[in-house]
């Protein structure tokens, strides 16, 4: 480590210990992190001077004297933007450096390989921008999240069978989007916003139940991609052999049983619609709703075979799931082979706006608080 490391590792040490605690002083963080008056004031001073925290405030000094300063972090001092793209719509998100959701856009857009749609897709990234009258020099990226395979180190869909973008690479998604941008699969960039908003959990598999099926795998609260970098694609576990068919060309698959589609086509289109619909006491909805779960209890059990970690349920689905976890506990159960209850284990998702464009976006904010410059 030299010296510029250990500046900045002090940086990023003061930085972090203002935001978890919310506010603190000079005094407190000198104490706390064992480090000199002056080389604390100094950080301090870089942070104030960055934007990043703020020195407005003052606590009661006790013991008489002076009030002492205290120093609070700017959530919104940088802020990140997730693009997500899928066979219809077109889903723009600004987070904080918190993660707080600033603006969530979305637009019904069937996706082109077109140069008319890589240019909507600069101007939804804009248009966000203006709706909060975001300053661009707080922008620190644009993560753009597509289905299909992706290379994330070298920016490029190896494979994209959901809509048509094989080979397709980040410079071409990003063409008229003038920030710095990086590429990621979807169901990696939901899974990945679900672990940073659950500290506590390091090892998790994340189930995306969205317009096709998906996953990821974390560990240490990092996507493991695989070597043929499809880890996780539980879409394609065959489900029932010789079963319905699925777009990949096989049949069974589980993708062809449980993506949303199965339960918003009964809605016209509209998942928000099964789910109130099948409330109100729609039986043939409820139907639908039982079988789905018993299909998705197969597989949960299977990862948990698996894995033996903590499995997330998530996607568009997975946003509704909270009500119904008595249900599938059961399902789950009832295929175990151990006498574990799948309630230690299974849990719903938090994220319910757009997990997807979130992570994508907080894959840059993962970045910047790594390394604060
Ligand atoms: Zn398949």
């Amino acid at each position: 480590m030299n010296i510029f490391d250990i500046k900045q590792n002090n940086r990023n040490k003061i930085y972090f210990y203002i935001r978890n605690s919310g506010l603190a002083t000079r005094q407190d963080i000198a104490y706390d992190l064992q480090l000199s008056l002056p080389t604390v004031t100094q950080n301090l001073e870089y942070l104030v001077q960055q934007g990043l925290i703020s020195s407005a405030s003052k606590v009661v000094n006790k013991a008489g004297g002076r009030n002492p300063i205290a120093y609070s972090p700017i959530a919104d001092a940088k802020v990140a933007i997730g693009l997500h793209i899928t066979r219809h719509h077109i889903k723009t998100i600004i987070v904080d450096l918190d993660g707080n959701v600033l603006k969530y856009n979305y637009k019904r857009q069937v996706y082109e390989r077109t140069d008319e749609y890589l240019k909507l897709l600069g101007e939804e990234v804009e248009t966000i921008i203006d709706s909060i009258q975001l300053d661009r020099k707080k922008i620190l990226g644009v993560g753009i999240a597509v289905p299909g395979i992706v290379n994330h180190e070298e920016g490029y869909v190896v494979q994209g069978r959901v809509i048509d973008n094989t080979g397709m690479k980040c410079e071409e998604f990003s063409k008229y989007i003038p920030y710095p941008s990086t590429l990621i699969h979807d169901s990696y960039a939901s899974g990945f916003s679900e672990i940073w908003m659950t500290p506590d959990i390091h090892n998790a598999f994340y189930i995306s139940l969205c317009d096709s099926v998906g996953g990821s795998v974390l560990l240490n609260d990092k996507v493991y991609m695989g070597d043929g970098l499809y880890s996780s694609e539980i879409g394609h576990l065959n489900l029932i052999p010789n079963g319905r068919k699925c777009y990949c060309g096989q049949k069974g698959c589980l993708d062809a049983y449980c993506n949303a589609e199965i339960l918003a086509d009964y809605t016209d289109g509209d998942l928000k619609a099964f789910f109130s619909q099948m409330e109100q006491g729609d039986e043939k909805l409820q139907i639908v709703w039982d079988e789905y779960l018993d299909h998705l209890a197969v597989a949960i059990n299977d990862i948990r075979m698996l894995f033996g970690c903590t499995v997330i349920v998530g996607g568009y689905v997975g946003a509704y799931m909270k009500e119904y976890m008595d249900i599938l506990y059961e399902k789950v159960d009832s295929k175990s082979p151990f006498s574990e209850s799948s309630e230690s284990y299974l849990i719903p998702c938090k994220n319910k706006i757009e997990s997807v464009a979130t992570g994508a976006a907080l894959y840059f904010v993962e970045e910047f608080l790594k390394d604060i410059p």
